[in-house]
This record gives C-alpha cells, sequence and structure tokens, in this order.
C-alpha cells in the first residue's frame, strides 16, 4: 500500500513550526516510514505537487501568498495549518495596527513600497478551508506527532478545550496574577502544559483564545493589579488580533489612547 504523501508549506513566519517537525528527533524515522515526505523546502530538494496532506506554517500577507495557499488547497485533500502565524496570525498579525504602506515605511524607509504586500495580514483559514489547526509558538512537537498519527489512522484528533490555568494549577504552579503580574492563561487555549508561567513566564495567549473567553472579568482583575485597559487590550493584540472577541476592544484603542492623551 503507498503511504500517504505529506507537503510541508511556509508563508510569513520565522519557520519554527517547521523546525519542530525536524525536532521529533527519536519518532522521525518511525514517521517517515508511514508518510512519504514530497515537498518541503526546510529539509529537501525535491518538490512535488501529488500530496495528499499539506502542514501549512505562517500568515498571508501578499498577494503571491493568496494564489499560491490557493493552490497548495487545490492539491491537498486535507491541510492542516501548524503554529500562530498560521492559526491566528501570530506576530505578524501586529502589523495590521497600522495601514501597510505605513508598516513598510517604518520597516524599510529606504524601499518603494512593493504592490504585491496584501492590505492586512490574515490567517490561513480566512484564505482558504481548513481542515484541522495546531496552535501555538512554536507549537508542541508531540501534539504535532499526535495529530499526524492520528490523522493517519484515519481518525479525527481533538485538542484540548479547556484554560492554560487548568495545566497550570494541576502543575501546582504559583499564580503569577497573585503576584501582580499579567498573565493570560485564564482566557488561552491549553494543551502547552502551561510551559510558560513553568518558568515564571506570562502566558500570553499564543495558542490562540478560548470560544466564549472571560476577557471582560480578566480586563477587571488585571485593573486591580494596575494594568490599565489600554496596555490589556494591546498586550491581546500580540497573538490574537484577528480574535473576534479581541476586534471590538482594539477599536477601542483610539478612544483610550485620547483618554490618556487629554
Ligand atoms: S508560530 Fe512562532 S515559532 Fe511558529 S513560525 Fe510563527 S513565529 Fe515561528
Ligand atoms: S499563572 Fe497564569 S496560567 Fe497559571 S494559574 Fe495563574 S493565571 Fe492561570
Ligand atoms: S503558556 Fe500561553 S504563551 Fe506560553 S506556550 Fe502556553 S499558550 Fe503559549
Amino acid at each position: 500500500m503507498s503511504k500517504p504523501k505529506v507537503g510541508v508549506f511556509s508563508f510569513a513566519s520565522c519557520e519554527g513550526c517547521q523546525l519542530q517537525l525536524l525536532n521529533i528527533e527519536d519518532e522521525l524515522l518511525d514517521l517517515l516510514g508511514r508518510i512519504e515526505i514530497v515537498n518541503f523546502r526546510e529539509a529537501m530538494d525535491e518538490k512535488r505537487d501529488d500530496y495528499a496532506i499539506a502542514l501549512v506554517e505562517g500568515s498571508i500577507v501578499t498577494e503571491i501568498d493568496v494564489e499560491e495557499v490557493r493552490k497548495i488547497r487545490g492539491n491537498a485533500a486535507f491541510l492542516v495549518t501548524i503554529g500562530a502565524c498560521a492559526v491566528t496570525t501570530g506576530l505578524n498579525g501586529m502589523r495590521n495596527s497600522v495601514a501597510a504602506r505605513e508598516a513598510w515605511k517604518r520597516v524599510y524607509p529606504d524601499r518603494d513600497f512593493d504592490p504585491d504586500v496584501a492590505p492586512e495580514v490574515r490567517r490561513v483559514s480566512e484564505v482558504v478551508k481548513v481542515d484541522f489547526e495546531i496552535p501555538g509558538c512554536p507549537i508542541d512537537r508531540g501534539e504535532l506527532l499526535y495529530v499526524l498519527t492520528t490523522l493517519l489512522q484515519g481518525q479525527v484528533p481533538r485538542l484540548p478545550a479547556t484554560p492554560v490555568c487548568d495545566e497550570c494549577r494541576r502543575a501546582g504552579n504559583p499564580c503569577l496574577l497573585d503576584r501582580g503580574i499579567y498573565c493570560f492563561g485564564s482566557i488561552t487555549r491549553s494543551g502547552c502544559r502551561a510551559i510558560c508561567p513553568a518558568f515564571g513566564e506570562s502566558c500570553c495567549g499564543c495558542r490562540g483564545l478560548l470560544h466564549g473567553a472571560p476577557i471582560e472579568e480578566l480586563i477587571e482583575i488585571l485593573d486591580k493589579k494596575g494594568y490599565s485597559r489600554e496596555e490589556v487590550i494591546v498586550r491581546m493584540n500580540q497573538f490574537n488580533s484577528r480574535d473576534d472577541q479581541v476586534k471590538p476592544l482594539t477599536g477601542e484603542l483610539g478612544r483610550l489612547r485620547k483618554e490618556v492623551a487629554a
């Protein structure tokens, strides 16, 4: 029986999520025995378009990306996005806080604007149908392995739909909020074993927000810790500016800034 063919593709990203695939050192050989990788720029020269599964990393930032991801979608029976850049736009989405031309001018003051730059940075799912999303910056390699092996068994993978706080509490980490430090663990999807709070770092929401996340309740708690509403919204925009729950808050920023300036 022929092995399922897999292609790995990258758009605007640091390519760290692709590297996680290469980092599954112990299991990679076993995995490679069960799939055939036919397109993976990071790891091989061969480039074929007869893949059934496409793993797509990165945000869609140019009109060329739009054409390319549509072509990939057309070739693949199953398309999986890997990592925050692809799933939520990740850090790339911060570009959307200003017009594309303005962002270009700030980064490349001496170069003419590239007309292929799209007006907005988009998630892959805003451009083509996505069958499964693996969140995180970077993705968790154990989760990647679980998703791939489950798909290869013909089953649908399931990722946790609980907050990071659940994993954090179970791990017995001291809560950063108790120390007056912001943390978005209560509104963020778990699955990372609360790795940031485990090392004393705040969760900044890289795995994306839970549906129906208690955002206003968290803003109220953080207000009591001395974080302004504006600051909290700006931090939420770091990874989740395209989330429908954050967009209305982002719209408030102009008003809040005027209030602060007045
Ligand atoms: S999600 Fe993070 S690690 Fe993955 S490609 Fe984007 S920036 Fe890199
Ligand atoms: S440190 Fe963060 S993730 Fe952990 S319990 Fe507190 S708020 Fe939740
Ligand atoms: S703790 Fe939060 S920021 Fe850190 S990996 Fe998990 S979801 Fe991402």
